[in-house]
């Protein structure tokens, strides 16, 4: 099949700046895409999140501008690895071609993002009230010390079914990280504090895969992982190696959707489907 390829660059302003221990991201910047042929017009997107583990904007650019007008199925399914967030967008495109209207999701039930720091007491009243009911707080951007204060503060005055998640983008110490799971197993462990804590996501950097292991067998709260397997070959290597607890997904970088079907197909895994704050057409 050939297809007439078109992209355009987008950028769009966060209502409020995701602040991560990496820092303050106000903008996304991606690529939509359209591929047309016969049979109708199918939508991709690339969102990369280079600090995350896939390609740059650029490198993204660079390959978009870098082939033809006409492409066939052999041009979108040779894209490298090199390129996890041009292998989603293409991929996704030729899957919505000819199936319009794009089939209607199951329900899914979505975690809320709260703000880093304080901020997060005030912030999960208005989520709460649009019906989330689990809620995902950045840490490792403050002090431990502030932090705990603050998380303390939320498990006494979230409401009975809600559920937290926290995620520290790899930024935590050992004994950091040491510190929040013997907190999360207390707070799971106290009857009179209704709030489970899910997960701990990413307490260590990615070159810490021991380390994340070890931590996983000495303590109740599950260890979630997310910048360790940002790409495809990394979840296939972490499964490989024998993680066994949480894997955060995050679909917009992570490869070719139609290996990760496969892949999730194949392997028994616990996963959790993230975002990669993406426009309606990548999600
Ligand atoms: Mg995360």
């Amino acid at each position: 099949m050939v297809y007439r390829f078109e992209f355009r660059p987008y950028q769009l302003r966060f209502k409020r700046s995701l602040v991560t221990c990496h820092g303050v991201w106000s903008t996304r910047d991606g690529i939509i895409l359209r591929l047309t042929n016969e049979t109708g017009t199918g939508w991709g997107e690339i969102s990369p999140i280079s600090w995350f583990g896939s390609e740059t904007l650029e490198q993204a650019l660079d390959f978009c501008r870098q082939i033809p007008g006409e492409i066939t199925d052999e041009t979108i399914f040779s894209i490298p690895d090199e390129l996890p967030a041009c292998q989603f967008g293409f991929e996704s495109a030729l899957g919505g071609l000819g199936s319009t209207p794009l089939p209607t999701p199951p329900s899914l039930t979505y975690s809320g993002l709260l703000p880093a720091g304080e901020a997060a007491i005030e912030a999960w009243q208005t989520l709460w009230q649009q019906g989330y009911s689990t809620f995902k707080w950045k840490i490792g951007v403050h002090e431990t010390q502030e932090e705990l204060e603050i998380f303390e503060f939320l498990t006494h005055t979230l409401p009975a079914s809600a559920k937290l998640r926290l995620d520290a983008n790899g930024g935590l110490k050992l004994q950091e990280a040491h510190l929040w799971l013997w907190t999360c197993d207390n707070v799971n462990a106290n009857d009179e504090l209704p709030v489970e804590v899910e997960f701990l996501e990413q307490p260590l950097s990615v070159d810490q895969f021991q380390e994340m292991l070890e931590l996983s067998s000495c303590y109740a709260t599950a260890i979630a992982l997310d910048e360790s397997v940002a790409t495809l070959n990394q979840l296939a290597a972490c499964v490989q190696k024998g993680w066994q607890e949480i894997f955060v997904i995050k679909p917009g970088i992570v490869g070719s959707p139609s290996r990760l079907r496969q892949f999730c197909q194949q392997h028994d895994i616990d996963a959790v489907f993230s975002s990669v704050f993406e426009t309606a057409i990548g999600r």
